[in-house]
C-alpha cells in the first residue's frame, strides 16, 4: 500500500488542489494500463513526457497523481502530488519505505538468468519466511524498485530485487536504494551491454555489489564464470561460491544429466551429498539461479533437502528454456524471451546433450539483442557453434543471416539453412518446407525486438497455451523499442514482400516461373533481404543490372541462378563463370570472345539472347536472330539457356506491347523450327504479367510489383499487393511564424497570417 502521506513526507512535494484518496493499490507508469486506485507517475525522459498521459490514467481509475506540471483540467476527487523531478521524488519515496521498513533484502546481479534466480530465491526463502519477489520491468532501471515496493505490506521479512544494469551508475543507483544483505552474481557475459564501453567496464559494475557488501553479510558467486570468481577477492563478505562440475565451488551440482524435460544432479556441500535431484528446468546455465537460492537458503539457516524440495516444482519462465507442445507433436522449446550469443550457446549445448540421437534439431535463430559494434562477431560465434548441433538452422533477420553464413563456412549443408527475414517466412519455411513429426526438437530463440514468440505462437499444438508466451502484456511490447539514430528512416515490411511475390505467383501460375528484379539495390529495398524472401516465397531465379549486384547475392550465400540484364565486359566473363552466373547476350563478337574466355576456364556460360522487338535499346535485331543463333551453335563454352524481349510501354500502349509480342513470337518459330529449344522464354515485367496474360511464355519478370507499387495510373496492381516500403520522419520543431514570414529555400512559401510550421528533418540525404 502506498500512502499520500509517505509520499509527501519522502518527496517534499506540494499538495495542487483539495487532497482526496489517501491509500493507493499499486504505481502506474503507463496510463493505458491504470487500475482502479493507481497511483500514476508522469515521467519524463530521453524517450518522451507522459504528463500528457494523466488525464487517460485518471479516467482509466487512477486516484492519485504525481507530476512536474499541474494539471489543466478538473482533478476533483483525485489527489495530485506537485514535485520538481518525479523520477527523483519516487527514488526518494523508495529509500524512505526502505528505511521505515525492516525488511531485509538480497540483490541479485549479473548478465541473465536474474528473473529465475529472484524466483528460486523466493521459493527457498518462503519455507520460513514471508518473501516479495521485486522484481518488476521498468525501462529505467532504478525505477523498478520503487514500483516493486509498492507491494511491501508489515508483514514481509524479505524482500529479493533483481538489480538490472543498463549503463554505468546503475548499479551505485540501485545499491543505495536497497541496501542489500545479501548479494548474488550469476554471471558475467563476455559481450558487454551496448552502454558500457567494454567488459572491464560493466565487469566493474557488477563488482560494486560484492564491495558494497560488509563482513558480517553475505555473497554468493558464481565459481565458473572467472570474472565473477575473481571477485572473491574484493569482498569483505562472508563468499559462498557455486558451480557445476567444479570442486573448487562451496555448494556445487555434479553428475548433471541434460533432459528434454528437466535436469537431474547431485548435489555436494562440504561432507554433505543429495544424489538425483530434479528441477524442471532445462540447461546446465539454469543450474547457477538454483544454486545460489540454495546457498541463500543456507545462510538463513535452511537445510539443503528443503531448499530443493521447494525448488522441484520451479517452472519455467515464458520465453525462457520452456518446453511446450508444438504442431504434429514436436517438442517446441521457447527460448524467445531475450537472447545474447552467451545464451544461444548455452540453449545450443542443452540440445546436444538432451537430445535422442534419432531426434532432428530444428534451430529458429532470430537477430540477437542489441550488440553494438560486436554484432557481427556476436552473430558468427552463433552460427558456428550451431554446426553440429543443429540438423536445421533457420536464421530470421539481416544479423542473424551472418549467422547462417558463418555456419556455411564451418561445413554446415546449405540445403540445411533457411534464410528468412519475417516471423511469417519462418513459420512457412518450418510448416510447410520442414514436415514435422514427433521426432523433432525445435528450439526458438532470438532477441526480444525479433518477437520470436510469434513463431512460437504459430507452431504451438494448442492455441491456450499461448499465454505462456512472452510479452503478452502492452507494456511489454512497448519496451520493444526503436531509436533510429538519423530521425529519417525506411521500414520495410518483409510480409508485404513475401505477399506480393505469392500473389504474383498466384496470378502467372504454376507452370511460369518468376524471375525477382533486384537490380539497383532492390529498387532501394535492401538487395540481398528482398532476394531471400522472394526465392522463399516462390520465385526461382533472380535479375540484377551487373557483375556487382550479382557478386553482393552471391557473398550472401545466395545460391538461387541469376541473370545480368545489362552489358557484361568481356574481362568480367571468367568471374561470371566462376560464381555461376547467367549473362544477357545480343552480339557475335562478345559471344565469341565470351566462349573464348569460358574455354579457358574449361566451364560453359550460361546466357539469356536478348531479343529488341521495339524498345530499341540492349539486344539483337529480330532480322539478325536466326543468324547469330547459327553461330552461336557452334560455339562449345556457350550454354542458351533462354531467350527474351523486353517491353517498352506495357504499362501505357497495349497496342504497341501486342505488335513487340507478335514480333517476338516470329523470331522463335524459326528457331523452334530448326530444332533450338529453351528452357526459359520470357517477355513480361510487372506491367506485362499484369496485362498480356495469355504471352506471359515460360517466365516474367518482375521488378515494381514485387515492392508493392502500381507500375503506372493505367496498369495498377490488384488488391492483394502491399507497398513494402514507408518513408518515416518525425516533428523536429513547431513554431509560429508571424504573417508575411518566408518558409523554406527559394522563399517558397509566405505566411498569409500568424501561422504554425512543423518542421521535418529531411533533406537531400534522405532521398527527398
Ligand atoms: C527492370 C527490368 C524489369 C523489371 O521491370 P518492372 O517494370 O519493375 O517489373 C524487367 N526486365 C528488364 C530487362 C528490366 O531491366
Amino acid at each position: 500500500m502506498i500512502s499520500l502521506y509517505d509520499i509527501l513526507q519522502a518527496s517534499n512535494g506540494q499538495l495542487f488542489g483539495e487532497p482526496a484518496a489517501q491509500l493507493f493499490s499499486d504505481f502506474c507508469t503507463d496510463a493505458a494500463r491504470a487500475t482502479p486506485n493507481a497511483f500514476f507517475i508522469a515521467l519524463k525522459g530521453d524517450w518522451g513526457d507522459t504528463h500528457r498521459h494523466m488525464q487517460e490514467a485518471i479516467q482509466r481509475g487512477a486516484s492519485g497523481v504525481l507530476c512536474m506540471r499541474p494539471p489543466d483540467f478538473d482533478t476533483t476527487g483525485v489527489s495530485v502530488v506537485l514535485v520538481r523531478d518525479t523520477t527523483q521524488a519516487i527514488l526518494l519515496w523508495a529509500r524512505y519505505i526502505m528505511l521505515k521498513s525492516s525488511v531485509k533484502t538480497i540483490a541479485i546481479a549479473g548478465s541473465s538468468g536474474k528473473t529465475m534466480a529472484v524466483e528460486a530465491v523466493r521459493r527457498v526463502l518462503a519455507t520460513r519466511y514471508a518473501v516479495l519477489a521485486g522484481d518488476v520491468d521498468s525501462a529505467d532501471n532504478r525505477l523498478s524498485i520503487p514500483l516493486a515496493l509498492a507491494r511491501l505490506t508489515a508483514a514481509h521479512q524479505w524482500v529479493v530485487f533483481r538489480l538490472d544494469t543498463a549503463q554505468p551508475g546503475d548499479m551505485n543507483a540501485l545499491l543505495s536504494l536497497t541496501q542489500p544483505q545479501t548479494g548474488v552474481v550469476l554471471n558475467i557475459d563476455p559481450l558487454s551491454p551496448p552502454q558500457f564501453e567494454n567488459i572491464d567496464q560493466f565487469t566493474a559494475e557488477q563488482r560494486r555489489l560484492v564491495e558494497h557488501l560488509n563482513t558480517d553479510q553475505a555473497v554468493i558467486l558464481n565459481y565458473d564464470d572467472d570474472r565473477v570468481r575473481s571477485f572473491s577477492s574484493a569482498a569483505r563478505a562472508k563468499t559462498i561460491t557455486v558451480g557445476v562440475d567444479n570442486f573448487g565451488a562451496t555448494l556445487m551440482a555434479y553428475n548433471v544429466v541434460a533432459g528434454l524435460q528437466g535436469t537431474g544432479f547431485d548435489v555436494r556441500y562440504g561432507s554433505e551429498r543429495h544424489i538425483g535431484k530434479w528441477i524442471p528446468l532445462l540447461g546446465k546455465h539454469q543450474l547457477y539461479g538454483v544454486l545460489a537460492a540454495l546457498a541463500v537458503g543456507l545462510q538463513h539457516n535452511i537445510p539443503l533437502d528443503e531448499g530443493l524440495r521447494a525448488l522441484s516444482d520451479l517452472k519455467p519462465l515464458p520465453g525462457r528454456m520452456n518446453p511446450l507442445m508444438g504442431i504434429d507433436d514436436c517438442l517446441l522449446i521457447d527460448d524467445t524471451h531475450s537472447a545474447t550469443p552467451q545464451s544461444t550457446i548455452a540453449a545450443l549445448d542443452w540440445v546436444a546433450h538432451a537430445r535422442d540421437p534419432q531426434q532432428r534439431v530444428i534451430f529458429v535463430l532470430g537477430d540477437l539483442d542489441a550488440l553494438g559494434a560486436q554484432s557481427q562477431v556476436g552473430h558468427r560465434q552463433v552460427g558456428q557453434h550451431t554446426v553440429g548441433i543443429a540438423d536445421v538452422l533457420i536464421t530470421e533477420g539481416i544479423e542473424a543471416a551472418g549467422a547462417g553464413r558463418a555456419a556455411l563456412d564451418q561445413g554446415m549443408p546449405a540445403a540445411e539453412l533457411y534464410t528468412t527475414f519475417s516471423n511469417v517466412d519462418s513459420i512457412a519455411a518450418l510448416k510447410s518446407r520442414l514436415r514435422l513429426t514427433a521426432h523433432d526438437v525445435v528450439v526458438v530463440k532470438g532477441g526480444a525486438a525479433r518477437r520470436m514468440e510469434r513463431v512460437v505462437q504459430a507452431l504451438l499444438k494448442n492455441q491456450d497455451e499461448a499465454q505462456l508466451l512472452t510479452r503478452q502484456t502492452t507494456d511489454m511490447l512497448r519496451a520493444v523499442t526503436f531509436q533510429p539514430t538519423r530521425p529519417t528512416w525506411v521500414e520495410l515490411d518483409t510480409d508485404a514482400l513475401a505477399a506480393n511475390v505469392r500473389a504474383i505467383k498466384a496470378i502467372i501460375g504454376q507452370q511460369v516461373a518468376l524471375m525477382a528484379v533486384v537490380k539497383a539495390d532492390a529498387y532501394g529495398h535492401g538487395a540481398v533481404t528482398t532476394s531471400q524472401t522472394a526465392l522463399l516465397n516462390g520465385a526461382s531465379y533472380l535479375a540484377v543490372a551487373n557483375l556487382e549486384e550479382a557478386l553482393e547475392l552471391r557473398e550472401a550465400g545466395i545460391t538461387a541462378p541469376i541473370l545480368i540484364l545489362s552489358y557484361t565486359p568481356v574481362y568480367s566473363v571468367r568471374e561470371v563463370v566462376r560464381q555461376n552466373l547467367t549473362v544477357t547476350l545480343y552480339d557475335l563478337d562478345m559471344a565469341r570472345a565470351y566462349d573464348h574466355a569460358s574455354g579457358e576456364l574449361g566451364r560453359k556460360l550460361r546466357v539469356h539472347v536478348k531479343v529488341d522487338t521495339g524498345m530499341g535499346r540492349l539486344g539483337v535485331m529480330p532480322g539478325d536472330t536466326l543468324t547469330l543463333f547459327r553461330h552461336l551453335m557452334t560455339l562449345k563454352h556457350i550454354e542458351i539457356e533462354g531467350i527474351y524481349t523486353h517491353f517498352s510501354a506495357a504499362d501505357d500502349d497495349p497496342m504497341y506491347t501486342a505488335e513487340q509480342v507478335v514480333a517476338f513470337k516470329n523470331v522463335l518459330r524459326p528457331l523452334r523450327g530448326s530444332g533450338i529449344q529453351f528452357k526459359y522464354i520470357h517477355a513480361a515485367n510487372s506491367a506485362g504479367m499484369l496485362t498480356v496474360k495469355d504471352d506471359l511464355f515460360n517466365m516474367v519478370r518482375c521488378g515494381i510489383a514485387l515492392y508493392g507499387l502500381h507500375p503506372s495510373q493505367k496498369v495498377r496492381l490488384p488488391e492483394a499487393f502491399k507497398p513494402v516500403m514507408t518513408w518515416k520522419t518525425v516533428v523536429a520543431q513547431v513554431k509560429t511564424l508571424p504573417a508575411g514570414h518566408m518558409v523554406g529555400y527559394g522563399n517558397s512559401y509566405r505566411t498569409q497570417r500568424e501561422e504554425t510550421v512543423a518542421i521535418l528533418p529531411i533533406g537531400y540525404g534522405d532521398g527527398f
